[in-house]
Formats: structure tokens, C-alpha cells, sequence
């Protein structure tokens, strides 16, 4: 079971860590750099399922970028194949 650091000041959740030792090194970064090494209140390591990648996978939803570079592929392989025919 992977953990998280949670600042609830910053309303932020680290990624996932395996051991607890990583997110408890992920909180005392996040404090000096945001926090000036003060303890914000409430901040916790929390214990979390694992997450399973192929689900991740199944949530992922292309954004406009994506819809661009997936046009901007396509249109060069239409013209790729295209190309040797007319030259
Ligand atoms: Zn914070």
C-alpha cells in the first residue's frame, strides 16, 4: 500500500511512494520550500490503495493537444504515402 503526503493548506497530495520514508521526505521538502519548514496544520501521510496502472490508462481522455498532434501524424503519413506516387 503506497503513501501520500497531504498538505491541507496547499490542498496538494504527493504522488504515491511505496515506502513511508518517501513521502515523509516529500513532506519535509514541500515545507521548506513552501512553508519556510513550518508544520502546516493538519498535514499527514496518509495510506492509500494501489492504483492499477491499466486503469489509469482507461480514464485517459485526449486533449486538444493530443487531437492536434494526432492530426498533424496523420496527415503526414497520408502524405508520406502519397508523395512517392506524384514524383
Ligand atoms: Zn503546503
Amino acid at each position: 500500500m503506497p503513501f501520500t503526503y497531504n498538505c491541507p493548506r496547499c490542498g496538494t497530495a504527493s504522488r504515491p511512494y511505496t515506502f513511508r520514508a518517501g513521502a515523509d521526505n516529500h513532506g519535509a521538502h514541500h515545507r521548506r520550500r513552501r512553508h519556510d519548514g513550518d508544520y502546516p496544520v493538519g498535514e499527514s501521510i496518509q495510506r492509500i490503495a494501489r492504483t492499477n496502472p491499466l486503469d489509469r490508462a482507461m480514464a485517459w481522455r485526449p486533449s486538444r493537444g493530443d487531437a492536434v498532434a494526432a492530426a498533424v501524424v496523420g496527415l503526414l503519413v497520408l502524405w508520406s504515402v502519397w508523395h512517392p506516387f506524384t514524383n
